[in-house]
């Protein structure tokens, strides 16, 4: 198995925690996604202990929470003492409403709305990760309203390539996302931020890519950064106490996928600042990190009903799911690779090939072409692994297709996390 909370039963089910997912899928209904609560935690543990043991007091991983954002991974988050970082007021208010702190709370975004910068300021979130001078102004105005001095990053690009997706590739200098430093914006910018009343600089933030495997890329970006903050110190006198690097560990999806190793990842990270530093005799500021594929990642799986088997002979043979991209278009947007067990037969032969076929009227709704697995028959639960970021967070309606329940298991135990969406919901809104 590709990970060691998964097994297989006596009955030959494929298990999750130790629970059979047959009768998850039987309990809940399908589609559905299982959350392995006590995997995440390990993963948590990860990032805490390595960050402590390495880096400066204060530094501290932040789940960046659009990777899966529900109530229930909010106090998980919180008691692994991890921050969070939110990209829009539903965030926000998500974590919040679920007693997240507003102060360990970075409010991201690249184009953060009037009415979301006073949100974020009235609910006391601990820091803004400012993305350019629009917001800034507005957000100065909105501290001084209150009467605070808000605390911010300024979001800087750093002019990165790594080798990863060009849809999940924000390093570059021709981006949206923050202000660059090889054209001199970024030092205009912190520049201004020191001068805007309401508002309190911390330091940069800075986010290259995601599923990324090794440490050098990382290593890049600090180089970068500090060369940007001796700049910075040199020209406005300004220290920065703090750099956020971002997201982006990559995590296994299948086999042929490196094994990531967190904590000498970070170690190396950590090292390699350190030594930059004393060389530029710079303090070694605090480091935030902001994971979220790699923390739930691997610790989601996703259930589906097959409706069995469609051969087109002298062609390929079709499986069909009770879901598909509209709650997982990962497939669809990124040809994303994954590991996909028939969780009935999970000791049968893996010699089946097929394609998984979604439910949509879109020849482009699979979840994956041309694996293995035992041959199902109609009703065969079938389990996609590696699920729990941007799946349930990027699920839709398309076909009105409705949203599956989230499941989280701990300790050997399922609860429902988030009910499965209902017609009446999905006519709610509508007059
Ligand atoms: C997407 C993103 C993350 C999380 O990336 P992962 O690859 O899921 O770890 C963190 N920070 C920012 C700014 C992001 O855009």
């Amino acid at each position: 198995m590709l990970y060691s909370n998964l097994s297989v039963n006596d009955k030959g089910h494929l298990a999750i925690g130790g629970i059979d997912a047959c009768d998850l899928a039987a309990e809940f209904g399908t589609p559905l996604y299982v959350l392995d609560e006590d995997r995440v935690r390990e993963n948590c543990r990860t990032y805490v202990k390595a960050m402590q043991e390495y880096l400066p007091e204060g530094s501290m991983p932040l789940y960046a929470g659009k990777a899966l954002c529900f109530k229930g991974i909010y106090p998980v988050i919180a008691s692994e003492h991890m921050g969070a970082d939110v990209v829009s007021a539903g965030e926000a208010a998500t974590a919040l409403s679920a007693g997240f702190p507003a102060n360990k709370l970075y409010f991201h975004g690249t184009n953060k709305t009037d009415a979301e910068i006073a949100y974020g300021v009235e609910q006391g979130i601990g820091c803004f990760v400012v993305d350019n001078s629009n917001e800034l102004k507005v957000l100065g105005a909105e501290a001084q309203k209150y009467g605070v001095e808000q605390q911010v990053l300024l979001r800087v690009t750093v002019g990165l390539d790594p080798h990863t997706l060009e849809a999940i590739n924000t390093g570059r200098v021709d981006s949206q996302f923050g202000v660059p430093i090889e054209t001199g914006q970024a030092l205009r910018f912190v520049d201004e931020a020191l001068k805007t009343p309401g508002i309190h600089v911390m330091g940069f933030h800075s986010h290259i890519g995601s599923q990324i495997f090794e440490p050098d890329s990382f290593c890049d970006q600090v180089d970068r950064l500090l060369a940007f903050a001796c700049n910075v110190r040199d020209e406005l006198g300004f220290v920065a106490t703090t750099f956020n690097l971002g997201g982006g560990f990559g995590v296994r999806y299948v086999e042929s996928d490196p094994e990531v190793d967190i904590a000498a990842n970070i170690r190396a990270i950590a090292e390699h600042l350190n030594a930059g530093c004393s060389k530029a005799s710079y303090p070694m500021p605090r480091i935030l990190m902001e994971p979220g594929r790699s923390i739930v990642a691997n610790a989601g799986t996703t259930l589906y009903s097959t409706g069995g088997t469609k051969v087109v002979e002298g062609y390929r043979n079709y499986v069909t799911v009770d879901g598909g991209m509209t709650d997982n278009p990962r497939y669809a947007l990124y040809k994303s690779d994954y590991t996909i067990i028939n969780a009935s037969r999970a000791n049968a032969a893996a010699d089946f090939e097929c394609t998984i076929a979604g439910r949509c009227c879109e020849s482009g709704d699979r979840i994956a072409e041309g694996i293995r697995i035992a041959q199902p028959e109609r009703g065969d639960i079938i389990a996609v692994l590696t699920t729990g970021a941007y799946n349930f967070a990027m699920s839709s309606n398309y076909n009105r297709v409705l949203r599956p329940a989230l499941v989280m298991v701990c300790g050997g135990k399922a609860r429902l996390a988030v009910r499965r969406q209902t017609i009446d919901d999905l006519l709610a809104l509508e007059f």
